[in-house]
Formats: C-alpha cells, sequence, structure tokens
C-alpha cells in the first residue's frame, strides 16, 4: 500500500539532483542533474520521481501535493527560460520524457514540443525569426507524438500522411516540405487524432503536460514494457521518472542539428570519436533513421566551434564517470546542448578492452576493472565466431537466443531434421516457434531459427538448455511449411539451403559464412601468448583474469572423465577434478564384461567379471592422476542404474523374437531379456542407483575403491603424486556411508600400506534428506560434494530431461522464476538445503572441505552464491572454468551479489 503526503517531494529540479539518485531520479534524470551540477550545458527542467509514478500506479492518480510541485517548479522553469509555457507571443516548449532506474531502450516514450497550439505556434515562428517552417515542423512533431504515446493513435497513419506529403511534393526527402506543406499537414494529422480519440487535439498546455507526464507513468505498465523487464530480471515495481526539459531546437536550420556520440567505441572498445550526427533535425529522427546520418567527424567541418566544445565535453565526462559514456546533443543555431548521457551499453568484447584502457589510464583500480565484467561476457568471448566480411549481409535479425555460430541446411520439421542429421549433414531446424514436439528435432540440429517469440520462447529455453545456437524471433522471415520455404526479404530460401545464424547477435545470413575459433580460447589454450600478442583483447582479458585468480577465495576445479578433458581443463585453469564419472567406463567394448557382470548366476561368475573390470578401471585412473599431477581428483563411484549399460528392452526383446523365428539359439540373448526386464524401473532416476547399487551388488564398489587405490600407489612408484578422492554419490542417510567406508577403508589400507599414498572418502550432497542430516553425516565424511543436478532436480521433484521442454517456457513466461533453477541456483529453495549442510556439516567436523559439482559450479550467479556460503570450490566442465576463475574472483572483491547489469 503506498500512502502519499501533501510533504512528500515528487518533484526535483535538475539542480538538486545527482547521479547517485537514479533510483528516485531515473537515469537519465540523474545523469542529467549530474551534467548540470558539472556545469556543461544542459537545458533547465525538473524530473518526477519514481515514487510519484509508484503512487501513481497503485492509485490510479496522481498523488497529493503533485500537481501543486509541477506547477512550482514549472514556474521557476519560466522564470529561468523568460518565457511562459502557452504564451501565444513567446511559448515556452518541453519535452516530456522517461526514464528509469534501468534503461529500456525504447520500451518507454517521449514527447517533444509540449506546450504548442494553435496560437503559439504563430508565436514560435516569430520567436524563431519568422521561420514558419520550422514552427509548423515542430507543431506536426506534437501532434505526432504526443497522439501516438498518450492517445494511442496508431503510428502508421501518421508516417501515412507523412509520406503522403512528400509524394505529393515529389520528394523522399521531409526537408523539402515547406512551410505550407506543413501547415497542410498539422491540418491532416488533426483529423486523424480526432478520428481516433473522439476529441480534438488539446489545445490547452497544461493539460497537454499533465496528459503527457500521465502516459509515460502508464507505460511502465505496457505490454511490451512488461514483457521486456521479464527477461531482463528487472524488477516489476520500480516504476519511472519523468523528465520535462525545456526545449532545445536542432531542426531551426542547417546551422542547426542533433547527434549521439559514444566516448570510446563501444563494439570494440578501441579510443576514438564515435557518433552520428544530422542537421537540420529534431532527436527522433536520428534513431529513427528517417534520414542519413553522417559520422560525427564531418561536424568538424559544420561547426568546429560546437565540435571542439562537445570533444572537450565529451572527455570530461568520461573523466568524470570513470567509464565509456554515450551522450545524445542538439545543436541550435550554433549553440550546443547536452540531453542525456549514462555508461554506455559495449560488447562484451569492448567491456574487457575498455575495463584494461581505464586501469591504465589511471582512472580506476583492477578491481574495479574486475567488477565491470563478467562471466558471461567471458563465455561470450569463448564461443567460435563467423567471420564476416562484405560478402555476408544479414538478410534478417532475432534475438541472440542461445549464443554460438551455426551453418546448415534448411529443415521445416523435426523429423527430417532427424534424417538428414542421421546422414551426417548439419542441419538448421527453422519454425515458426517449437513446441515440445520438436525436441527431437532440436537435438538433431546444429541451430534453431524460430520467426516468433523472445528469450523465453520454448525453442530459446530448450535451446539454451541443450548448448545449441539459437536465433528467436526473427520476425522478418515468413515460415511456410507445408511448403518447406521461407521468404525473407523478397528471397526464398528453400528446405536444404544453407543458412547460418549467429545466436549471439541475433543475425541471419544465407549461405554458409566461415567459422573463426576465439582468440580468447586460443589464449586460455595457451597458442596466443598475451605478452607477445597486438590482440588487445586478449592483454586485457589476461590481466582481469590473472587479477581474479589473485582475489578468488574459491578454488577451481573441472568435471573431467578423461585424461584429455583432465588435459585441457589444467590448460584453462582447473586446480583439480570435483567430479570424475566412472561411468564411461563401463561403455564400449566393455559392456560385455559389464553384462557379465549383470547376468552373473554365481559369485564366482561375478567376481570373475569385477576382476577383469578392475585393471581396464585402474589404467583409466592411472591416466587422470598423471595428468592432474599431485592435484585432488575426485572420483565418484558408479552412479547410474546398471541396466542403462544394457541394450534397449525393445530392440532386445525385437532381436530376441526375430532370432527365435529363424530358430537361431538365443539362450544369452533371453537371459540378457529377462535382466533387462527384472531391472525395469518405472523411475529410474529415484531407483536402484548410486551407492544404493553398490550395497545391493556385492564387491562392485569394492573393485572401483581397488582400482583407485592401485592406480594411485602406482604412480607414486613411478615417482609422481596422486590425491584421489572418493566420493559416494545418493547418499542420503550416514548409514548408508559408514557401509560403504568400512569396506573402503579396509581395502585401501590393504593396497596402500606404507607407500604414502592418502585417500579420502567422502560423499556427494544431493538428496534432500542428505542436506537435512548433514550433521550426522559429516561424521563419516571426510569432504562434501553438493550434487546440485540432483539436488535441484529432487528438491523440486523436476525430472530434468523431461521437464525443460514440457514447461519451463511456461513458467519462465509467468515469472515463476526468472531463469531455469537448472541454469542457475535457486538461492532460496535449493541453496537453503546447501547452507544447512555447510553449517550443520561444518559444526560436526571443523574444516570439512566443501565443494559444488553440478553444473551450477560454472554459472556465474552461482559461484557468487557458493562464495557466500563459504564453499572451498566449483567445480565445472572445462570449458567453463575460465568463467568460474573469473566470477569466483568477482565474488570475492563484491560484497553482494552479482550486478552484471
Ligand atoms: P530515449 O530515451 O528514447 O532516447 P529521450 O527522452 O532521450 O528518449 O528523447 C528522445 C529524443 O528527443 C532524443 O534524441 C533526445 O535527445 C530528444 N530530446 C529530448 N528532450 C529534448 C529537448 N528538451 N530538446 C531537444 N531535444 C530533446
Ligand atoms: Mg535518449
Ligand atoms: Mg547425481
Amino acid at each position: 500500500m503506498v500512502t502519499t503526503h501533501e510533504t512528500d517531494k515528487y518533484v526535483y529540479d535538475f539542480a538538486e539532483g545527482n547521479k547517485d539518485l537514479k533510483d528516485l531520479l531515473g537515469g537519465k534524470g540523474a545523469n542529467l542533474a549530474e551534467m548540470t551540477n558539472l556545469g556543461l550545458p544542459v537545458p533547465p527542467g525538473f524530473t518526477i520521481t519514481t515514487g510519484a509514478c509508484q503512487a501513481y500506479l497503485a492509485t490510479g492518480r496522481e498523488p497529493d501535493g503533485l500537481a501543486g510541485q509541477i506547477e512550482a517548479h514549472l514556474e521557476a522553469l519560466e522564470r529561468a527560460m523568460g518565457r511562459r509555457l502557452g504564451d501565444p507571443q513567446d511559448p515556452l516548449l518541453v519535452s516530456v520524457r522517461s526514464g528509469a532506474r534501468f534503461s529500456m531502450p525504447g520500451m518507454m516514450e517521449t514527447v517533444l514540443n509540449v506546450g504548442l497550439n494553435d496560437r503559439s505556434v504563430v508565436g514560435l515562428a516569430r520567436q524563431a525569426g519568422g521561420s514558419d517552417r520550422f514552427a509548423w515542423d515542430s507543431y506536426r512533431r506534437l501532434i505526432q507524438m504526443f497522439g501516438k504515446t498518450v492517445c494511442e493513435v496508431p503510428g502508421e497513419e501518421f508516417e501515412h500522411a507523412l509520406d503522403e506529403a512528400k509524394r505529393a511534393k515529389g520528394t523522399h526527402d521531409d526537408l523539402d516540405l515547406d512551410a505550407d506543406d506543413l501547415r497542410g499537414l498539422v491540418e491532416t494529422y488533426k483529423k486523424i487524432f480526432v478520428k481516433h480519440t473522439g476529441r480534438e487535439f488539446p489545445q490547452e498546455p497544461r493539460e497537454q503536460l499533465d496528459l503527457a507526464i500521465r502516459a509515460v507513468f502508464e507505460s511502465w505498465n505496457a505490454e511490451r514494457a512488461i514483457l521486456y523487464r521479464r527477461q531482463e530480471r528487472i524488477p516489476a515495481d520500480l516504476g519511472t521518472a519523468v523528465n520535462v526539459v525545456a526545449m532545445v531546437f536542432g531542426n531551426l536550420g542547417p546551422d542547426s542539428g542533433t547527434g549521439v556520440a559514444f566516448t570510446r567505441d563501444p563494439g570494440s572498445g578501441a579510443q576514438g570519436i564515435y557518433g552520428d550526427y544530422l542537421a537540420n533535425a529534431q532527436g527522433e529522427d536520428v534513431v529513427a533513421g528517417i534520414r542519413n546520418t553522417v559520422p560525427l567527424q564531418e561536424l568538424e567541418r559544420l561547426d568546429k566551434t560546437s565540435y571542439d566544445q562537445l570533444l572537450d565535453i565529451m572527455a570530461r565526462l568520461e573523466g568524470h564517470y570513470q567509464d565509456l559514456c554515450d551522450i545524445e546533443f542538439t545543436i541550435e543555431r550554433g549553440k550546443l546542448w547536452m540531453l542525456q548521457t549514462r555508461v554506455g551499453k559495449r560488447t562484451a568484447a569492448a567491456a574487457f578492452v575498455i575495463a584494461g584502457q581505464l586501469v591504465d589510464e589511471g582512472l580506476i583500480d583492477l578491481d574495479e576493472a574486475l567488477h565491470r565484467v563478467n562471466g558471461a561476457q567471458l563465455a561470450q568471448l569463448m564461443f567460435p565466431r563467423f567471420q564476416l566480411d562484405h560478402e555476408f549481409e544479414a538478410v534478417a535479425r532475432g534475438i541472440g537466443a542461445s549464443p554460438g555460430a551455426a551453418s546448415g541446411a534448411v529443415v521445416f520439421t523435426s523429423a527430417r531434421a532427424v534424417e538428414l542429421a542421421a546422414e551426417g549433414k548439419s542441419v538448421i531446424l527453422v519454425r515458426r516457434e517449437t513446441n515440445p514436439d520438436d525436441l527431437n528435432g532440436m537435438i538433431a540440429a546444429q541451430g534453431i531459427l524460430t520467426s516468433r517469440g523472445g528469450k523465453t520462447s520454448h525453442a530459446a529455453v530448450v535451446a539454451r538448455g541443450m548448448g545449441k545456437t539459437c536465433v528467436s524471433g526473427a520476425d522478418g522471415i515468413e515460415v511456410n511449411v507445408p511448403a518447406k520455404r521461407f521468404t525473407v526479404g523478397g528471397r526464398t530460401v528453400s528446405e536444404g539451403d544453407v543458412v547460418s545464424i549467429d545466436g549471439t547477435t541475433g543475425k541471419v545470413y544465407l549461405g554458409e559464412v566461415p567459422v573463426t575459433p576465439s582468440e580468447v580460447v586460443q589464449y586460455f589454450e595457451g597458442s596466443l601468448d598475451p605478452e607477445r600478442t597486438d590482440d588487445a583483447l586478449v592483454r586485457a582479458v589476461h590481466r582481469i583474469m590473472t587479477h581474479a585468480d589473485d582475489r578468488r577465495r574459491l578454488a577451481v576445479r573441472t568435471n573431467a572423465d578423461t585424461g584429455a578433458d583432465a588435459a585441457r581443463a589444467r590448460r584453462f585453469g582447473a586446480e583439480g577434478i570435483g567430479l570424475c564419472r566412472t561411468e564411461h567406463m563401463f561403455l564400449g567394448d566393455r559392456r560385455e564384461l559389464v553384462e557379465r557382470l549383470i547376468l552373473a548366476a554365481t559369485d564366482a561368475e561375478r567376481t570373475d567379471a569385477l576382476a577383469a573390470l578392475l585393471p581396464l578401471q585402474r589404467q583409466d585412473f592411472v591416466e587422470i592422476f598423471r595428468e592432474m599431477a599431485g592435484l585432488p581428483v575426485t572420483v565418484r563411484l558408479i552412479d547410474p542404474p546398471l541396466h542403462e549399460f544394457l541394450p534397449p528392452l525393445e530392440q532386445l526383446a525385437v532381436n530376441v523374437a526375430v532370432a527365435q523365428e529363424r530358430g537361431e539359439d538365443v539362450a544369452k540373448e533371453e537371459a540378457l531379456l529377462a535382466a533387462v526386464r527384472r531391472m525395469h524401473e518405472e523411475n529410474p532416476m529415484l531407483g536402484l542407483r548410486g551407492v544404493r547399487l553398490g550395497l545391493v551388488i556385492p564387491g562392485l564398489f569394492a573393485m572401483q575403491v581397488r582400482a583407485i587405490a592401485e592406480a594411485a600407489v602406482a604412480v607414486t612408484r613411478d615417482g609422481g603424486t596422486a590425491c584421489p578422492e572418493i566420493m559416494v554419490p545418493l547418499v542420503g542417510a550416514v548409514q548408508e556411508l559408514e557401509t560403504v567406508r568400512a569396506e573402503a577403508e579396509k581395502i585401501i589400507a590393504e593396497v596402500v600400506g606404507d607407500s604414502g599414498v592418502e585417500v579420502l572418502i567422502g560423499t556427494m550432497i544431493e538428496v534432500p534428506r542428505a542436506a537435512l542430516t548433514a550433521g550426522q553425516i559429516a561424521e563419516a565424511a571426510q569432504f562434501f560434494s553438493f550434487g546440485t543436478n540432483d539436488l535441484t532436480q529432487m528438491g523440486w521433484g523436476f525430472s530434468r530431461d523431461d521437464v525443460e521442454g514440457a514447461f519451463f517456457w511456461r513458467y519462465l513466461e509467468l515469472g515463476i522464476f526468472g531463469i531455469s533453477p537448472f541454469e542457475s541456483i535457486d538461492r532460496d529453495g535449493v541453496g537453503r538445503l546447501i547452507r544447512i549442510a555447510a553449517e550443520e556439516g561444518r559444526a560436526a567436523r571443523p574444516g570439512l572441505k566443501l565443494g559444488v559439482c553440478g553444473e551450477h559450479g560454472g554459472d556465474p550467479d552461482s559461484v557468487h552464491f557458493f562464495h557466500e556460503v563459504g564453499l572451498d570450490y566449483v567445480s565445472c566442465s572445462p570449458f567453463r572454468v575460465p568463467v568460474a576463475r573469473l566470477e569466483a574472483g568477482r565474488a570475492a572483491i563484491e560484497t553482494t551479489g552479482s550486478d552484471s547489469r
């Protein structure tokens, strides 16, 4: 409930605010105030607070006191300008501009030239030295913007009328319209206004102002703004501020104009002058792309004084904000006015490069540089990129829904995707939007392209979950599934034609665009020396990564099952293995041994099978221990249900039936089939797996423990070091762990002897009961490793393999969660289980080593959480190791969670 009082301050003059008041004044208002107080030429004005907006949205009316405060500030503005709003002789005009805490580009609107009416338009012309054209141009802009923004008149109607006027004049350039044409256009616009609103265009300036302010308040809850906030995870209750700014005019003739600029290149980070300028125009023309802008450098020729002043101001702003700024400015008859600035958005590469430059320039220190980049940006820089030259031009652009660069033959159905993929072809699945039936096709495809849907659509969510490139909502393409083709910009692309999609930029290209590997990966791999390269990005990444490593408290390990993976992860900076799965050691040509193990009718047969597996497992571990050279290696004893290592039931049943038909001897197959039937589970995820398997199949865990211990001893005998940590999966009760441990300790003692090898025994915490009884379990465990995938699965009761395709998109759409809990740790629920287990485990066993080995270990936000909870390390897939290192460093220098916006 929002309560308002007469005494609440809802309106701030620009001179009263500053850049740190973004919550109250919005980003635009806070920065206008900051520039004003820096003494820069900002037209005077005032800001109505986000609090006023919140109150309006809560009650449906302007809060008490607001009208009076606006009146007072307006009077002050009129005094400062020496003009009055609505004065027919010499009118003051203002712009009414939205501006929230976080920038929401294009989401909410602005009305320029408020205060014009049928009478003051004449005064404005006189004020401008008799420029009728300018006055009528300003008036028609007001009706257009006011109509569209405040009264929901369809914008196209105005555009059509404008086009029509130009056509009648035989021109494409609105500068060719003279005062009479524009006066005529105003008449047409007014008719359009009446037709759609049922009333005349309001002539009373104060009514225009109040309606515009209200419209800005209401734009906060426009549907597209709501969607945007959900996607960007911007809280829904912030509200927007409203800025009322005295108008300055870029459309007063050739010595006037308007432009935008960046203090550095927001694409690469390079220093220099980047911007666009448009003479004789009002601000919105630049963004709208109505006329062709010229590069900002041209301004030097057109108006050297303003140009020099602008460069000077840009340098000052950079020094002041200590960061890349973007700005909007207008020149009115040779006088420069600043209309906006903010710390500018930039690409991932520019973020690193600029942070490095600012350290060199002494503007910020390395901690600050580390704070200004993030793991998501680093991850982006690690994807291969399209190598674009003039030959390739994007034919459509959608939302970069899941990063990467993918090329392939276009297909329109899941079935066709599967067929062509089976022939070894790369395919891009193109759909209007995907649904759960497309899952197989999405798996088979190299990338997914849809013409509808945003970042939380089915296609986007599922593709991100799979790590597959996806461009969604490319609405420039028209998909025709029955005809097996799509059209884009007048061209037709049929099944089998090759397209390329960029899941980072959202761009779509025809043909196969060649791909270049990431130079950042080359650096991590060791093939690019950061001291020697002239690649500014690599140097910056190296510098910031080194600092992150200095700062972080969390160690970073990797999930790796083979020597090759382990080697790559070490190059990426892994300090050990946090999860070595042993499952794959039961696959391939070892299947036969596993079958023997499962089918064993007697103890002797089973012991035989295990004995045959032992040397193979031992060799696997020897390779990994050697590769990790004394770094800790956590080996998880076998986890999945055994039938996963047998052929699928249906296939086996068919084989047996066919063989029987032919009268072949199928005794062995029948036994296998019977075993598969016996082991069939309705819910294998909750069935006979993990520690349960170890307790049921005698000798299985013992064989693995022996293989680990023997491998460690062998490596040590050869002069190496091995630090194995044996991890028991799926423990829910301390008794399970105690039983396994008693047997394991005996074997270890026997194998290790006096070799000096030390083997730790610990457990995964991945069943909620284990987290809740962590105090007991810690008595028997030398370490905990949180298996956050299963913990999320069992904590929420979500079957991971099913939910993402089935309903997550809907949950995201409804905002039940902002991001899949499998992607980023659910702090409130699953995170609470982790907190409890960490606290109670350490209370029972001080110094208990704690780590995490789910995929969350490489997720930026989750890494911050694990730092906060006090874990010792995170472990993630090799490719995520650099991201985890960076974020662990950031977590260490930040007191609160990551603010990467
Ligand atoms: P957005 O947030 O979409 O950029 P703005 O509120 O910044 O919207 O305004 C849209 C355009 O109008 C910008 O180019 C801006 O520079 C211009 N503009 C805003 N206020 C004024 C003003 N008082 N005088 C001249 N131009 C203005
Ligand atoms: Mg702007
Ligand atoms: Mg698990």
